[in-house]
């Protein structure tokens, strides 16, 4: 009998080492020598971006397979060694937890909870519900507080919009030095694949995004729309060290998954994501830093909008914003603190309306057209040019253009979170799994590992 097994994955690395996903990928080596089928491509799910105890991206894993009843235990003993040999157990914040449900059908509990943990803050208990309520079993080293991403892994089946990132690996013996990849091949790379791949380089900073720069076992990873597209990406790289391995995952990355409309401002909480429209109530400020700070409101209530540094150019948007335009923000909600409000940490903007912006002036000159100069107050104008004099003629409101203009910016690439969806990806979400039942749920075997 073969049984369809999830496996999830979570919390296993610290900054000093390790990769959630570089453990999946053993996984998968050791899934494939037990003839293990992959039910569908490894998914790689980020979650809240703005839970604070999270390492980096707050990135969860899960694999589904179908396998022989036989070696079920044997496969999860397989994935908790592989799990407890990888994680950095050492580091005080890394509490690994692997979720293992075994079902047909993942429950809508399961995706409800994902989608909980994907936007809110959520409790390990809820977790451990979950997992007793369904038979799941899940497994954890120290306070586990990973059953959270493993579980909410589980529930994400990404049957709406979802992306591929394709992820090398490096060998042992490199790792924590410089990766040797030719930057001008990304580029070249960037121009083919255009609108099939996403946030490669940045054109603003003129730099590689695809490499990370820590000590972990990563190389690359390229984003993109489809596993032949970011697979056709990496072919077109000149790499200049040796890979060990590399993966496709199905990712929610460039997705929007993270942020909520919400109706009014009085409804925002910290460590949510939001999405919500407001009027400018207060002029966009420079604070040490050279971020950008400015209010918005609705009828009861204001929340400060900051655009940090990091963001570039994007700031010179925010800063010709003035009071009365209307906005739509998007962002990751900070906290209040001892010295700031609750602020949203603006992730895009939409100019909804553009106040009208008007400049008191003196008046032109009929015959010259250029501006008069004042005789004094209330005694008129005088042409300068032309000598000509208006007694009773008086100061002029004139409506003049604004710097920008309506319609959505987003940060440059470098800026962005991994959830954030790029502007090439709009008007290209997918709204279903463009792959047949028999493959999403059948028979393998998988064409994403080598
Ligand atoms: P990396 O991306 O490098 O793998 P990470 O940024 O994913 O690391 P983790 O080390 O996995 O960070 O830490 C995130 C922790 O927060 C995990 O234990 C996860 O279970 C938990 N977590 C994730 N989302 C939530 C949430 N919404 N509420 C509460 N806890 C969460």
């Amino acid at each position: 009998m073969w049984l369809p097994l999830h496996i999830g994955i979570d919390d296993t690395d610290s900054t000093r080492m390790g990769c959630t996903t570089y453990i999946a990928s053993l996984l998968i080596e050791k899934i494939t020598k037990r003839e293990g089928i992959f039910l569908d491509y490894p998914t790689l799910i980020r979650l809240n971006p703005n839970v604070p105890w999270k390492t980096r991206g707050n990135g969860a894993i899960c694999l589904r397979i179908r396998i022989h009843a036989d070696r079920l235990d044997q496969v999860i003993e397989e994935a908790i060694e592989t799990v407890k040999v990888n994680s950095d157990l050492d580091d005080g914040k890394t509490d690994p937890g692997i979720v293992f449900y075994v079902g047909e059908k993942i429950p809508r509990e399961f995706t409800n909870f994902s989608l909980k943990t994907k936007q809110d803050i959520v409790k390990k208990n809820e977790a451990l519900k979950l997992v007793k309520k369904y038979g799941a079993k899940a497994l954890s080293f120290k306070y586990g507080r990973g059953i959270i991403g493993a579980l909410a892994a589980v529930g994400e089946t990404l049957i709406d919009d979802h992306t591929y990132e394709l992820i090398s690996y490096r060998i042992k013996r490199n790792r924590g030095t410089p990766r040797k990849l030719d930057e001008a091949s990304v580029f070249r790379m960037d121009k083919v694949m255009r609108g099939l791949t996403f946030n490669n380089v940045d054109y603003e900073k003129r730099g590689v995004l695809i490499t990370p720069r820590g000590p972990d076992p990563i190389f690359l990873g390229i984003r993109g729309e489809s596993a032949d597209a970011v697979k056709r990406a990496f072919s077109l790289l000149k790499i200049e060290e040796e890979i060990e391995r590399w993966v496709i995952y199905r990712t929610n990355q460039g997705t929007d998954a993270h942020l909520r409309p919400v109706n009014n401002i009085d409804l925002i909480q910290p460590h949510h994501s939001v999405i919500v429209i407001g009027t400018l109530s207060r002029n966009p400020i420079s604070i040490p830093g050279r971020h950008v700070i400015f209010t918005i409101a609705d009828e009861n209530k204001e929340i400060d909008c900051a655009a940090y540094e990091p963001t570039g150019k994007f700031r010179n948007i925010i800063r010709a914003l003035t009071v009365g335009d209307i906005v739509q923000v998007f962002g990751g909600v900070r906290p209040s603190s001892e010295k700031t409000p609750m602020t949203i940490n603006l992730e895009k903007i939409k100019i909804i309306r553009l106040n009208p912006k008007f400049l008191i002036q003196n008046p032109t000159c009929k015959f010259c057209e250029k501006h008069m100069e004042s005789m004094g107050k209330e005694k008129g104008f005088r042409c300068k040019k032309c000598g000509v004099r208006e007694r009773k003629a008086k100061k002029v409101q004139v409506q003049v253009k604004r710097d920008i203009s309506t319609g959505l910016y987003i940060p440059p690439p470098r800026a962005n979170r991994h959830l954030t969806k790029p502007l090439s990806r709009y008007g290209i979400e997918k709204t279903f799994y463009n792959t047949s039942p028999s493959d999403f749920w059948g028979h393998g075997p998988i064409n994403h590992y080598l």
